[in-house]
C-alpha cells in the first residue's frame, strides 16, 4: 500500500523533480545508515506530515486568547488557537509543570529568548566550560548568548584521580557562583554523559540569587520518559529541543511554573525575538507530545539508556575510553587515544560515515587538539533505538566501529575493503528493521 510520504513524492516529483530526487536520494540514505549522531532521532510519520500541512500558510503572531496576556495579530486563527492550546496543554503534562511556550523556532531561540527575559545585556551568567560538552549558546563568543552577555564558566573535575573524574565538580560551580554573582545559572549540555544533580544546581543559584535555568535539549526524552530525573521543581525555567530524544519536529520549547516569569518569557519569545509562529510545526509538536505521553515511550526512554549502556561497555572491552568511565544517559564520548594516539575524531567521523554510520567529532576534556580535528567522537542511542536495535546489536555496531577504524589506521586499501564489508552488513540489519515513513 503506497504511504503518504509516496503520495506526497509523487506530487513532488512531477512538481520538482530536482528537489524530488535529492530528498528520495536522502531518503534513502537515512534508511540504510545507522544514525549514531546523540542529536537526532527519526520522527514518527504522523509527525512528519503534520509539518506538510496548510498550517504554514497562517500567520498567528501572539497567543491563543485563553491565555491573561494573550490575543492574535491577525484574524482567522481560531484553530490555530486550539491547535496551540493542546500542544501547550501537552507540553505541561510531560513535564508536570504549569506553563508552556511552544512557539521558539528552535532550542538556540528558546534560549535566546530566556536571556531576553531575564536579564539585561551585559548582565552575568554561569554556565558549563563550552568545550567541555556545553552548547554555542550558552555563551560563545560569536553566539548572541556571548556577545550581549557576559558568560562566566565552571569545569568538570579534570584530576584522574578523583573519584567524579570528567563529571561536573559541583563545588566550582557554587564557588564560581559566589564570585561572579550571575544573573542566570546555566545547566544542560550537549555532550555531557552523566545524570544532571538539578537540587544541587538550585543549591548553588539560591546561595547567590541566580535564576536556575535548565537546558535539557537533549534529555527531554528521557526525563518524560522517566529515564532521567526532572529539571522540576528545582529549576526555575527548563527550555529544551523538541527533535532529539523528544522524538518531534524541529523546535524549541520553554516550560517553567511561575506565572510572572511565564508571562515574561511569552513576551521575550514573541514579539521579543520571534515574529509568526510556525503553526505547521506547531501542530506536529502536539502529535509528538501526544507520542511521549504513551505508555510506550517510557519503553522506548528506557531502552536508550541501556543501548547506550551497552554500547559504551562493548567499546571499552575494545579498548577505547569512554570519558567519565561510561554513561547515564543516551550519548557518550569516546576518547580514541585510548586506541590509538594517530587517531582523531576527524578521521573517525570520515572512516564511519564511509562504512553507513554517522556520528560526530567531539571534543573530550582538556582535549590538547583543535575543534577541527579533536581527540573524541560523540555516540548516541536514541535513533538507533527508534529503529527497534536493543543490546545484543550494540556489541555488533561496536565490532563494526573496531573493524572501521582498525582498518582506517591500516591504510587506504585496507579501509576500503573493510568499509565495504561493514557497509553490506550494515545495509542487511537496516533492512531487517526499516524505518516506518
Ligand atoms: C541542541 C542544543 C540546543 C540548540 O538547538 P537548536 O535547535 O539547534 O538551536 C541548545 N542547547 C543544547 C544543550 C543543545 O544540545
Amino acid at each position: 500500500m503506497p504511504t503518504a510520504t509516496d503520495a506526497v513524492m509523487s506530487l513532488l516529483k512531477s512538481h520538482d523533480p530536482a528537489i524530488a530526487d535529492l530528498i528520495a536520494k536522502e531518503s534513502e540514505r537515512q534508511d540504510t545508515t545507522l544514525e549514531l549522531i546523540a542529536s537526532e532521532n527519526h520522527v514518527s510519520p504522523a509527525v512528519m506530515h503534520a509539518m506538510g500541512t496548510c498550517l504554514t500558510n497562517k500567520y498567528a503572531e501572539g497567543y491563543p486568547p485563553n491565555l491573561p496576556w494573550g490575543g492574535r495579530y491577525y484574524g482567522g486563527c481560531v484553530f490555530h488557537d486550539q491547535i496551540e492550546t493542546i500542544a501547550r496543554e501537552r507540553a505541561k503534562q510531560m513535564f508536570a509543570c504549569s506553563f508552556a511556550n511552544v512557539q521558539p523556532h528552535s532550542g538556540a531561540q528558546a534560549n535566546q529568548a530566556v536571556m531576553h527575559a531575564l536579564m539585561e545585556p551585559g548582565d552575568t551568567f554561569a554556565s558549563l566550560v563550552l568545550k567541555d560538552g556545553g552548547h554555542l549558546s550558552h555563551g560563545m563568543k560569536l553566539n548572541f548568548s556571548g556577545k550581549f552577555f557576559k558568560p562566566v564558566h565552571y569545569p568538570l573535575h579534570y584530576r584522574k584521580d578523583h573519584p567524579e573524574f570528567e563529571r561536573i565538580d559541583y563545588d566550582a560551580v557554587k564557588a564560581v557562583c559566589r564570585e561572579h554573582k550571575p544573573k542566570l545559572l546555566m545547566c544542560g549540555y550537549s555532550a555531557y554523559p552523566r545524570t544532571i544533580d538539578f537540587k544541587k544546581f538550585r543549591e548553588a543559584a539560591d546561595e547567590c540569587g541566580a535564576i536556575l535555568m535548565a537546558d535539557v535539549s537533549h534529555i527531554a526524552g528521557l526525563i518524560v520518559g522517566g529515564a532521567h530525573p526532572s529539571p522540576f521543581p528545582h529549576a526555575h525555567v527548563a527550555t529544551t529541543t523538541t527533535h532529539k530524544t523528544l522524538r518531534g519536529p524541529r523546535g524549541g520549547l520553554i516550560l517553567s511554573n511561575d506565572e510572572e516569569l511565564a508571562k515574561k518569557i511569552d513576551k521575550a519569545v514573541f514579539p521579543g525575538s520571534q515574529g509568526g509562529p510556525l503553526m505547521h510545526v506547531i501542530a506536529a509538536k502536539a502529535v509528538a507530545f501526544a507520542e511521549c505521553l504513551k505508555p510506550e515511550f517510557k519503553s522506548y526512554a528506557a531502552q536508550v539508556v541501556k543501548n547506550a549502556a551497552a554500547l559504551a561497555a562493548e567499546l571499552t572491552k575494545l579498548r577505547y575510553r569512554i570519558t567519565s568511565g561510561g554513561t547515564d544517559n543516551h550519548l557518550m564520548l569516546v576518547d580514541l587515544r585510548g586506541r590509538s594516539d594517530a587517531l582523531t575524531g576527524s578521521d573517525a567521523e570520515r572512516w564511519l560515515e564511509h562504512a553507513a554510520m554517522v556520528c560526530n567529532k567531539n571534543g573530550i576534556p582538556e582535549d590538547p587538539r583543535p575543534p577541527k580535528l579533536t581527540s573524541g567522537i560523540r555516540l548516541g542511542t536514541p535513533a538507533i533505538t527508534t529503529r527497534g536495535l536493543r543490546e545484543p546489536h550494540m556489541a555488533t555496531i561496536a565490532s563494526w566501529i573496531d573493524r572501521v577504524l582498525s582498518a582506517g589506521l591500516a591504510g587506504e586499501a585496507e579501509l576500503a575493503k573493510v568499509s565495504a564489508t561493514v557497509r553490506d552488513e550494515i545495509r542487511a540489519l537496516c533492512r531487517e528493521f526499516p524505518l516506518t515513513h
